[in-house]
């Protein structure tokens, strides 16, 4: 049986951690990255260390650092329930400088928030900023990593080596703050059945911005213009749960339009509604949702549409396949190929049924 390695020093995860988080930081402890220490523990590299980890490598990596596996399986995606789902890869998270920087200042190692992963969270409640997800120095987008720096693990941008965390907001970051962080919180209160928008109601509007429009096959969200995104707008994998598959800028955008169609915090006043072209696609798009899942739940519901026959007895078929095999017409079909075959074959079936219903 294999022998765990244990590590010397290895930080503590925070309770509200990612677990991909912890395990660089302790990685950085060695100067190393996460993957140099799953070699060092006979692992392979695993693409999803956050939301559903393979038991095997938690086991693994909770027994180096000697802490109880269930403390860090409790930190995954999985565990944790949200309503619109989490995004899937990592280069679609932002991250609050400000948070990072209360971190620092506090004397602990900065760390990656779960609820970051949250497929609305866009922005920080707490700093009424934007999640950043890009160095502003170096301009290079979602490649940051963990160094220890004078004791704490600090994030910082592997193009210039920078810290993320100390450069100020930019415009880009405080534009729409406070409106992205009031849909958020419509959200968050239609999770918990409170507040004037139902769930369904921003889930709804959500997979209409992310379907194919009728005339054009793009997505509906290209045509509100709420904000000017450079890049590709392709319709998402997950028709289902779209921002799940969606970069921050496309994620933001969608809460804005949303924020416009569903009027939340007067956004209307801002953006203006939308024009009567997109609502009447919102509102043919309703109805065929609201026709599909009453389809699904008469054929659920209602009566069998399927004829239950009577099984036919044994002596039956025993007749019946007697007489089929003494008449020669039959004999050859084995010989027979390509579309003769088919052709006798399908003879054969309706001869048998005759016989049967006879
Ligand atoms: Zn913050
Ligand atoms: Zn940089």
């Amino acid at each position: 049986m294999r022998t765990t390695p244990l590590l010397p020093l290895a930080p503590r995860p925070y309770g509200d951690e990612l677990i991909s988080s912890w395990q660089a930081r302790v990685a950085a402890r060695y100067s190393r990255q996460s993957a140099d220490i799953e070699a060092w523990l006979g692992l392979d590299s695993s693409t999803d260390n956050d939301f559903d980890p393979d038991p095997t490598s938690v086991w693994r990596w909770s027994r180096a650092c000697r802490i109880r596996p269930a403390v860090v399986e409790a930190l995954a995606l999985s565990r944790n329930a949200a309503s619109l789902g989490y995004v899937r890869q990592s280069r679609w998270r932002g991250i609050c400088p400000a948070c990072l920087e209360g971190d620092r200042r506090n004397g602990r190692d900065q760390y990656l928030r779960r609820h970051w992963s949250r497929a609305e969270t866009v922005a920080c409640s707490i700093h009424r900023v934007r999640l950043r997800f890009s160095c502003l120095k170096c301009l290079r987008r979602c490649d940051f990593r963990y160094e220890y720096r004078d004791g704490l693990a600090e994030l910082i941008c592997s193009g210039c080596m920078r810290a993320v965390s100390r450069a100020p907001p930019s415009h880009f970051e405080l534009r729409y703050a406070g409106l992205l962080i009031a849909t958020m919180e419509a959200i968050d209160d239609a999770e918990k059945g409170r507040g004037e928008t139902k769930l369904a109601d921003i889930r709804k509007a959500i997979r209409f911005l992310w379907s194919g429009s009728v005339n054009h096959g793009r997505p509906e969200i290209t045509f509100f213009g709420v904000q000017d995104i450079k890049g590709p707008a392709s319709i998402p994998v997950n028709v289902d749960a779209p921002l799940t598959c969606l970069s921050m800028t496309w994620r933001s955008s969608t809460l804005l339009t949303m924020a416009q169609m569903l009027d939340i915090s007067s956004a209307q006043s801002e953006f203006g509604p939308p024009s009567d072209c997109l609502t009447f696609a919102f509102q043919q798009f309703e109805k065929n949702i609201t026709s599909s899942q009453s389809l699904t739940t008469r054929s659920s519901t209602g009566k069998k549409s399927r004829i239950d026959l009577p099984p036919r007895s044994n002596s039956k078929y025993f007749r019946a396949v007697a007489a089929i095999t003494k008449d020669p017409r039959w004999h050859a079909i084995s010989t027979l190929r390509g579309r003769q075959r088919s052709i006798a074959l399908s003879r054969l079936a309706r001869s048998l049924l005759d016989l049967l219903e006879g």
